[in-house]
């Protein structure tokens, strides 16, 4: 079962906020929206595994996609665990494009578009962070073997040097042997196999512990709220901002007219300025008088706190 399942990572969201609001001849925004990308396939390409887990769900192990737990004061981040009575399986996933050589126990090297890009070697990568799983497990009470491995999730990516490829890095369409193999070979040598209420208390005590990623300020992309365009965009064509007319937004642009348009802007306010806004911040934001602002939000049954100008919204359950 998939307790934990994929969700779209917190800077994807802020960069698709950032980018429906920057400038397109802005300095950073090529920059933006090649971290945009890396980081949206990445997710897509932790997603596309599924389709192989869902083979061994007859098998009832637990699932857990990018899972963030605490060790020695900091958190480390697992793409993908998948657990079973006599071992945990954690996998690491590279959505890797272009040709690769891959030197394992050392780097590899990626050519891509004429550009070449060394990385450290991934399983060096999932070995530390079983590692540490290892030790958030003792510290928790719990026993249980770790097999760490790493799948190229990116079913275009070349592999210069397929036959010096460990089995523990593996392509998707072999995921599942592995998994397979794998566990057969723990059933049968494995002294340990935890029993259906241990694993629901580990599952219980993984999610206790997990924290989501935290989206990074705009100042970490070198960016103020001076490179964000205020306004409410239009759904259909992008453009922005939409004019309020008749209880309706309106684009000048491609001329659709809609009722919700402003609720995709307040979520780009949370992403780019944080959960709470006064009547004063909501109305420079969407470019409307205070009047509406306050009818939008009592609409929308948003939760306040302070009164008269110092009333400030909480926009986080939109
Ligand atoms: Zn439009």
């Amino acid at each position: 079962m998939i307790i934990k399942p994929p969700s779209i990572p917190p800077q994807v969201l802020l960069l698709e906020s950032i980018l429906r609001r920057i400038a397109t001849s802005h300095p950073k925004r090529q920059t933006l929206e090649e971290t945009h990308g890396k980081r949206y396939w990445g997710f897509r390409g932790e997603q596309s595994l599924q389709y192989y887990l869902d083979f061994l769900l007859p098998r009832q192990p637990r699932i857990f996609y990018a899972l963030r737990l605490p060790c020695n004061n900091h958190r480390f981040q697992i793409d993908l665990l998948v657990i079973f009575p006599q071992v945990a399986f954690l996998i690491e996933v590279k959505h890797w494009a272009g040709m690769l050589k891959i030197e394992p126990g050392s780097h590899v090297i990626q050519l891509l578009e004429d550009k070449k890009n060394v990385y450290s070697c991934p399983l060096d990568q999932a070995n530390h962070q079983a590692f540490q799983l290892r030790q958030w497990l003792k510290t928790n009470g719990f026993s249980l073997p770790i097999d760490s491995l790493v799948v190229l999730s990116n079913q275009k990516v070349s592999i210069e040097n397929p036959r010096d490829l460990p089995s523990k890095i593996t392509r998707p369409p072999k995921l599942l042997n592995y998994l397979q193999t794998s566990l057969k070979k723990y059933e049968n040598l494995s002294q340990i196999k935890l029993e259906q209420n241990q694993l629901r208390d580990l599952s219980i005590r993984l999610m206790d512990d997990h924290q989501d990623e935290i989206a990074p300020p705009l100042d970490y992309y070198g960016l103020s709220k001076y490179d964000i365009a205020d306004g409410v965009v239009c759904p259909s064509c992008g453009s922005l901002p939409m004019i309020r007319l008749n209880r309706q937004w309106h684009c000048n642009s491609c001329r659709m007219a809609c009722k919700e348009a402003h609720v995709q802007a307040l979520k780009d306010y949370v992403l780019l300025f944080g959960r709470y806004a006064t009547n004063k911040q909501i109305r420079d934001f969407l470019l409307i008088d205070r009047y509406l602002a306050k009818r939008l939000m009592q609409k929308m049954n948003c939760q306040s706190t302070g009164i008269k100008k110092g009333v400030k919204y909480d926009l986080m359950s939109l």
